[in-house]
């Protein structure tokens, strides 16, 4: 990196603010995605939005690529750096600013934990809804840039469903805000709408307008375990079907439940096929009648056990077997590969087998668990980089699970985004015009493509 470019960054941000030692770059090499790191030039932290715009100014200035990151826990490869890249960190900027109870947003830094929302939202009586499961180290700019979902999407909607507004600093370093606290606007196009899950190739989000909600006074938490994974299916398509909406629908298969049991100790049969963790809330007599037709949903879909939680403590503990199984599965082999093909809710017994089968041809492991109620499986790879010949066979078993979500009409990502991982396979997705038309608004935004190049498309 030269070092006019390090000195002019000095200058933005002060020297204590700025990385170039390569022992303090390695962890901003790689994000949440197996098999993907590259060196950064190096790293920088802004503390406010003016430093952000003088640091796109000199970016643009001397053509140096600009690659954004909040916490690094994208599963994409989004925030991997390319070579010789500014790795603009946005983690301290991480101000809550302020918490309107009158109009019931909150406005906060891009660096701003999840978590953190949650907590002042929840302080407040007030409940920020959507849950990444992680959440805890995940930025709320990270979030609105992937446009997360997590596990109360079926009944509450996604990260996009609680923005209303969006600071943001274009790649020529110009700011400005979109949107607002009213509930309706319609004044020219929605730009908040094109930046939330534009995965840090628009522009940088550096401050956020949220949308919060009541608290819903009640919740039941149940489990149902199968011996069988199409029954487990079924009753999430018989759930939806009587028109219940849960505010949880997840799933998990039996190699995720091993896993899940040697690592959380939940107290899961580690004889069954399948389970289902089901929660519902809102009033207390909707969610107590709720509670008892998914408990009888499930029993006439063949369902061996539904454990009802007695009280709070128990929920958390059932809940904690879905909340742990990516850091579970994670642990019984070097490499995991989660991916999030997602499928029409109709689909799902259809997909479940799909992947099985694709386990067996490829004789490769995957557990799967997932958002069962959003369609939105994680068939997860446990495998080993160094495995040249395996990892060829994993690659061939995920595109042909791709190929089978898009032919059932679904996704090949219902909530990590593109980024890297996903790269080759969104043109089977979205065609030839959509692609162009992509690229186009691309070119428009960012002509000189210095933001997170080569990620989505090249
Ligand atoms: C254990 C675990 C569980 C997870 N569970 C879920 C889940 O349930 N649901 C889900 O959707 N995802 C999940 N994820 C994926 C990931 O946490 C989310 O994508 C999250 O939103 C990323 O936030 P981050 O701050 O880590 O962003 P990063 O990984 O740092 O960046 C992600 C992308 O956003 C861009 N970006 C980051 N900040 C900004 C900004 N301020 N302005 C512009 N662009 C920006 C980056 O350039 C990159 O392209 C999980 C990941 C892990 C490791």
């Amino acid at each position: 990196m030269p070092q006019e470019v390090l000195s002019a960054l000095r200058e933005i941000v002060g020297p204590d603010q700025l990385l170039t030692a390569p022992e303090d770059l390695i962890p901003y090499s790689f994000d949440g995605t197996a098999a993907l790191q590259q060196m950064p030039g190096c790293v920088v932290f802004p503390r406010q939005t003016e430093q952000v715009a003088a640091i796109l100014k000199l970016a643009q200035r001397t053509r140096t690529p600009v690659v954004t990151r909040g916490s690094g826990t994208g599963l994409s490869g989004g925030s991997v750096p390319v070579p010789d890249c500014i790795v603009l960190c946005l983690a301290k900027m991480d101000r809550i600013l302020e918490l309107d109870r009158a109009n019931l947003t909150l406005l906060a830094e891009a660096g701003a934990t999840t978590q953190a929302i949650a907590d002042a939202a929840a302080a407040a009586g007030l409940f920020y809804p959507p849950d990444p499961g992680s959440m805890k180290i995940s930025t709320i700019g990270g979030n609105v840039a992937e446009n997360s979902g997590g596990l109360r999407g079926l009944k509450y909607g996604i990260t996009r469903n609680y923005v209303m507004g969006l600071e943001i600093v274009l790649p020529d370093g110009e700011v400005f805000f979109t949107g607002n606290k009213c509930v309706k606007d319609v004044a020219g196009y929605s730009l908040k709408d094109l930046f939330i899950g534009s995965e840090g190739t628009l522009g940088v989000i550096t401050k956020v307008l949220l949308r919060l909600i009541p608290q819903p006074p009640a919740k039941k938490t149940l489990l149902a375990t199968y011996d069988q994974m199409e029954a487990a299916a079924q009753t999430v398509s018989d759930i939806i079907a009587a028109q219940i909406i849960p505010c949880t629908l997840e799933f998990l298969d039996r190699t995720t439940i091993h896993c899940v049991e040697a690592y959380a100790h939940v107290g899961l049969p580690l004889d069954c096929e399948a389970l289902l963790l089901m929660e519902t809330d809102g009033h207390p007599a909707a969610v107590e009648e709720e509670a008892a037709r998914m408990a009888e949903i499930a029993r006439r879909n063949g369902a061996r056990e539904v454990r009802v939680a007695r009280d709070n403590a128990e929920a958390l503990r059932l809940a904690a077997a879905r909340r742990n199984a990516f850091s579970a599965l994670a642990r019984v082999s070097p490499t995991t590969i989660l991916e999030d093909a997602t499928v029409p809710r109709s689909e799902l017994a259809r997909m479940v087998r799909f992947i099985q089968a694709v386990a067996r041809k490829y004789q490769l492991r995957i557990g799967t668990f997932g958002h069962m109620g959003d369609g939105n499986l994680h068939p997860t790879f446990l495998t080993d980089e160094r495995n040249a010949e395996e990892m060829h066979r994993v690659e061939a078993a995920a595109r042909e699970i791709f190929e089978e979500a898009v032919r059932l009409g679904g996704t090949i990502t219902g909530e990590h985004g593109v980024g890297l991982a996903k790269k080759p396979f969104l043109p089977m997705q979205a065609g030839a015009v959509q692609m162009r038309v992509l690229r186009e608004i691309r070119r428009v935004l960012d002509p000189q493509g210095i933001l997170n190049p080569g990620k989505m498309f090249d």
